[in-house]
């Protein structure tokens, strides 16, 4: 698959492409809706076609029939276990090693405690915790709250400044592994040894690369992980995330939620907490069986890829498709003030591509959504004294195709060359955005 100036510039070229492109049929796998071009699967997935049935099976059926009994007889208990293994496949863990549950800043909660539990006992002298200044919030916040009730100091840096923060005071590193507001993707194996090196604790935020980029846990030698199930997984608003834990520290401590599903024996009822072994302990209550059903769904999407040669293949059309929109999107829409925030060497990419301009970031996202292509705006961070809002365009090679990228492209042409953006109707902000 080639994108080169010459043969890719044209919309039939870009046809071409999609006729030969192996991946093209697991599109037949969701409900597009008609007349969109959907670049927000990185905020959340599509919907899979087997999904409404399933899930109006788990409630009619399981739930409706089966009442109680479908703990055991429908397998509702173990399907953190069962969806863990599946995400599993996707990220370098293996079997036993993921669960499927809670939201990913549950998780963090969970991972960072334990990963600060570990560094307090191997390195009491070690206080810092450091991240990335534009990690996601909800990460930093995370951290921000364990190191105030531990009395630890957090410690952000830009991207350029991990190697040199990794002192001798650091206990923990926690990065996410391919930035939500510029796509760039940090080298997992390199961070990880560095941080090693300083014996440093490593953890992980998969959020924006599960399903979307190869990921290698286990190769890496990460500490501990997490990610999000909504996202590249395609599992539903607010599905179920994911947590993993090397299992040279499983078993090491409890993580702090320690609720009965977590413990050894649930049904045993006994009144003191025995964690169960291994990644299990990192379940805390009873779990979500609808959204889980869901999220089943979805992975089934990404795991449909496997036999036409899985993550790697799904990366090599990724990359391809986002070099297309960045190539088109300087040939066809240049002269409009917008900047690339993401990076072009394809190691520090996900799978997405990030736009900047100094104005109208917002209400250009909006005309856009009007004309069915949909993305999405993020602040800009003021960063270097410039004020640059950010037009996001996330690229699921499990359902985008070329011709997709040519219309996107073309359509962002238009809103600009025509000042349509500027419509009032445009210039309104949504709660979400
Ligand atoms: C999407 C995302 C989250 C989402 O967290 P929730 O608990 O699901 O709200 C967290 N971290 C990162 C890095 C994300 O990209």
């Amino acid at each position: 698959m080639t994108t080169s100036m010459t043969d890719t510039t044209t919309l039939q070229a870009c046809r071409d492409l999609d006729a030969q492109d192996p991946l093209r049929g697991l599109r037949e796998q969701f409900n597009l809706p008609e007349g969109v071009i959907y670049l927000d699967g990185n905020s959340l997935g599509v919907l899979p076609r087997t999904a409404a049935a399933r899930v109006a099976e788990a409630v009619t059926q399981e739930w409706g029939q089966g009442l109680i009994r479908s703990w055991n007889s429908a397998g509702w208990f173990d399907l953190p276990q069962r969806l863990g293994d599946k995400i599993a496949q996707l990220i370098g863990a293996r079997p036993g090693e993921v669960v499927a549950t809670d939201s990913t800043s549950i998780n963090l909660y969970k991972v960072l405690s334990a990963a600060l539990n570990i560094a307090a006992q191997d390195a009491p002298e070690r206080k810092v915790l450091v991240s990335e200044r534009s990690n996601f919030p909800t990460d930093l916040y995370i951290a921000e709250g364990l190191c105030k009730a531990r009395g630890l100091r957090l410690v952000l840096v830009e991207p350029e400044d991990i190697a040199s923060a990794l002192t001798p005071e650091v206990a923990v590193l926690m990065l996410t592994h391919v930035n939500y507001r510029t796509g760039a993707m940090h080298d997992m194996q390199a961070v990880t040894a560095a941080a090693h090196a300083a014996g440093i604790l490593a953890v992980w935020d998969l959020a924006h690369s599960a399903g979307a980029v190869p990921v290698d846990l286990n190769s890496a030698q990460a500490d501990f992980s997490v990610g999000c199930g909504y996202k590249y997984l395609n599992g539903g608003p607010g599905a179920p995330a994911f947590v993993w834990a090397n299992p040279k520290h499983a078993d090491r401590f409890w993580q702090p939620l320690s609720g009965w599903w977590g413990h050894a024996a649930p049904f045993a009822f006994t009144p003191d907490y025995q964690p169960a072994p291994g990644i299990t302990r990192y379940l805390c209550g009873t779990q979500p069986i609808l959204s889980l059903s869901a999220l089943d769904c979805g992975l089934d999407t990404v795991l449909a890829a496997q036999p036409l040669g899985g993550m790697a293949a799904l990366r090599a059309k990724s990359l391809a498709l986002t070099d297309l929109f960045i190539q088109l999107v300087e040939e066809r829409c240049a002269g409009h003030d917008l900047g690339l925030a993401t990076p072009r060497a394809h190691d520090k990419r996900g799978s997405q591509v990030c736009l900047t301009r100094s104005e109208g970031a917002y209400a250009i996202v909006q005309a856009l959504i009007a004309r069915g292509v949909i993305g999405d705006f993020r602040a800009g961070d003021g960063a270097a004294g410039k004020h640059l809002d950010i037009l996001r365009f996330g690229f699921t090679p499990l359902y985008i195709g070329f011709e997709d990228v040519w219309h996107a492209v073309e359509h962002l042409r238009q809103v600009l060359a025509t000042g349509e953006w500027r419509q009032p109707q445009f210039n309104q902000k949504n709660a979400v955005t």
